[in-house]
C-alpha cells in the first residue's frame, strides 16, 4: 500500500518560529516513539516567512525522512517586479518541494481568478515544484457537479496530460473548511463520489487516470479514519488541527 501523504497547511499561523518548532518537536517526538511503523508521509506549508526557519528544523531532526516543506502560494512569474510575491525559483532554493495552488481562502477571500490560478499551477510546474491543486464546490446543491467540472476546465486550462499528471488534487469542499460558517466535515461517501466526478471529467477531458487525490475540510482526530481508510483518498490535507500540535499528533496516531 502507498503511504498517505499528510498536508499541514498552516495557514497565517503560527505567529512566531518558536512555535512553529514546538509543533516540529511534538510531531518528531512521535516519529521517534513509532520508529519504522511510520504509514504517512508529511507536508508541513508554513507562511512564507518560517519556510526557511521550518526547512532547517526538518533536516535536522527525526522529521528529515519522509517529511517535505511545502508552500502555500507561488508567483505567476519567475522573477521581475511583482511586488510582495515569491517565485517558484526562491522557493526551490529554500527546499520547498510541494506547492497549495488554488486554495478556497485564496480563491474566494483574496478573489483569485481562474486564470491567476492557471498561471500558478504553470509556475509551480516550471519550477518542478509538486503542485497540490485544490478543487471543491462552494455549496453542495444541485449544480455541485457541473460547478466542479468548470473548476477543472479553468483551472487546468492549457495543460498537457504530463503536466496534469504531476499535480496531486485536493478535493476541498469550501462548506467544510472548519473555518467557515456552519463549517462540518463531509461524509467520505460524499467525498468519494466528489474525487470519482473529478476523476471521471480529468479522464474525459485529459486523459489522464492515476491521479493522487486528498481530503480536505475540518479533518481531525476524531475523523480522519473515515478517510484514510479509503483506497481512494490517498491522504488528507489539514488545516486548523495541524498547527494544534497535541490534535495533529492525534491525528496522526490514526494512520500508524
Ligand atoms: C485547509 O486549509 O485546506 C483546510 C482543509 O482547513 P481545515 O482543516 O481547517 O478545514
Amino acid at each position: 500500500m502507498d503511504k498517505k501523504l499528510i498536508v499541514a497547511n498552516w495557514k497565517m499561523l503560527p505567529n512566531t518560529l518558536a512555535e512553529a518548532q514546538e509543533i516540529l518537536e511534538l510531531v518528531n517526538d512521535y516519529l521517534e516513539s513509532i520508529g519504522e511503523k511510520k504509514e504517512f508521509s508529511l507536508v508541513f506549508c508554513p507562511p512564507f516567512v518560517f519556510l526557511e526557519g521550518v526547512g532547517r528544523i526538518l533536516k535536522n531532526s527525526h522529521l528529515a525522512h519522509g517529511s517535505f516543506l511545502g508552500a502555500q502560494d507561488i508567483a505567476i512569474d519567475d522573477g521581475g517586479a511583482l511586488t510582495g510575491e515569491v517565485s517558484g525559483p526562491m522557493l526551490r532554493k529554500l527546499g520547498v518541494e510541494y506547492v497549495i495552488i488554488g486554495h478556497s481562502e485564496r480563491r474566494w477571500k483574496l478573489a483569485e481568478s481562474d486564470e491567476m490560478i492557471n498561471k500558478k499551477l504553470k509556475s509551480a510546474l516550471r519550477n518542478e515544484l509538486i503542485p497540490i491543486v485544490c478543487i471543491g464546490e462552494k455549496s453542495r446543491d444541485s449544480s455541485f457537479k457541473e460547478f466542479l467540472e468548470q473548476q477543472i476546465e479553468t483551472t487546468f486550462k492549457d495543460l498537457s496530460s504530463d503536466e496534469i499528471g504531476k499535480c496531486i488534487i485536493a478535493y476541498e469542499p469550501v462548506w467544510a473548511i472548519s473555518t467557515n460558517p456552519g463549517a462540518k466535515p463531509d461524509t467520505s461517501a460524499n467525498a468519494l463520489e466528489s474525487i470519482s466526478i473529478i476523476r471521471e471529467h480529468l479522464n474525459l477531458k485529459f486523459k489522464i487516470k492515476n491521479l493522487k487525490f486528498l481530503y480536505g475540510g475540518s479533518v481531525n482526530s476524531q475523523n480522519i479514519s473515515d478517510f484514510i481508510k479509503e483506497k481512494e483518498i490517498n491522504g488528507v490535507l489539514v488545516g486548523g488541527a495541524s498547527v494544534n500540535k497535541e490534535e495533529f499528533v492525534r491525528v496522526l496516531r490514526h494512520i500508524t
